[in-house]
């Protein structure tokens, strides 16, 4: 273990997150604080299809932003479905300044009725265009129709096939939490990237149904077993610069958790940052942490780098989450019972 107790670094990027909207983004908005730039992922209750949607959207989130006070830059998203045609691709890129296309399993996962089952015959021609256009395809990758543990596993051949159809198209796996994922990017073309979240870092299938019933552990793709938690960890550790940071920090109230047919999802935004670094500094691979949070990612979507003045100091310190939680009305993901987190933002 490693014996930092201070760290400056460059203000890190999150690849995937959440905001939703209305009343719950202005909460979302207010704790999302230590980052420099995140993907805002499109799935709202009204899904963001357009560049028309994601202008609005990205002017309400600038609102919200101005409002608490917070200047992370927001990068957007339009969700695909079989309905996206090449026009709304080009005027996304061009009119919207949409950097990825997210798609869905559909009936999956949160607000996925518009996913997509078969992508041969509902996505060529869109994939195609995203190719031409360079937008970034960002995948939820499980596949419908297949027993819950083995989506993903299952999922690895239809993103075979999207690899072996269009070269050039950058593919981003999002949140993945096998081993077997783990290795197929390893070993897949320079084209492919994936997003680790914190959460998986922590969680297995156990720590979800392994007692009781833990809805706030309860996400998509879900915890699996301790040998993929463990492939998810060396990814993590290898310095591939295919693996970079994306929370899908998700957050749902209290009452759509704990209920009958409860939703997916972990909120983590207040504590993603300081989960990362503990299990960076667990895995005695510290050195790894800063290139992971803010570098591989941005140069997989060509982004510039961050510019030198933008730094963020943290200090070792725990903290505890339960105030924040009380006041906000949403379980905050912490990798322990009592809800303390380890690293804190001093400055940034
Ligand atoms: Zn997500």
């Amino acid at each position: 273990m490693s014996e930092f107790r201070e760290i400056t670094m460059a203000r890190p990027d999150d690849f995937h997150v959440h905001l939703r909207s209305g009343t719950m983004m202005q909460e979302v908005v207010r704790l999302t604080r230590p980052w420099r730039r995140a993907l805002v992922m499109p799935n709202l209750e009204k899904p963001i299809l357009t560049a028309e949607d994601a202008l609005r959207y990205h002017d309400e989130i600038e609102r919200a932003k101005r409002t608490h006070g917070v200047d992370f830059e927001p990068l957007m998203t339009i969700q695909i479905t079989k309905d996206t045609s090449s026009d709304i691709i080009h005027r996304a890129r061009i009119d919207g300044k949409v950097l990825a296309g997210k798609v869905y399993p559909r009936g999956l996962t949160t607000n996925s009725e518009f996913g997509v089952v078969d992508y041969p015959k509902e996505l060529y021609s869109t994939l195609l265009t995203m190719e031409e256009t360079g937008m970034v395809l960002s995948l939820h990758g499980e596949k419908p129709g297949t027993f819950s543990l083995d989506r993903e596993r299952a999922f690895l051949e239809t993103l075979s096939w999207i690899i072996e159809h269009f070269p050039r198209l950058k593919i981003v796996l999002e949140h993945i939490t096998t081993a077997a994922s783990v290795g197929f990017v390893m070993h897949g073309p320079p084209t492919l990237a994936a997003t680790i979240t914190p959460h998986h870092l922590y969680l297995t299938l156990d720590d979800v149904i392994g007692t009781t019933l833990r809805p706030h552990n309860f996400c998509k793709p879900i915890a699996k077993y301790p040998h993929d938690l463990r492939a998810l960890r060396s990814a993590l550790t290898s310095g591939n610069p295919r693996f970079f940071a994306g929370t899908d920090s998700a957050p749902h109230s209290r009452e759509r958790k704990e209920c009958d047919h409860g939703c997916a999802g972990i909120f983590s935004a207040p504590t993603a940052l300081s989960l990362y670094l503990d299990a960076f500094e667990e895995e005695d691979a510290f050195l790894i942490a800063s290139p992971f949070l803010n570098e591989y990612g941005a140069r997989f979507y060509g982004l510039p780098p961050i510019p030198d003045q933008r730094w963020i100091q943290l200090q070792k310190k725990t903290w505890n989450v339960r105030e924040m939680e009380t006041r906000c009305g949403v379980k905050i993901f912490t990798a322990n019972e009592m809800g303390d987190v380890h690293w804190n933002v001093l400055a940034s």
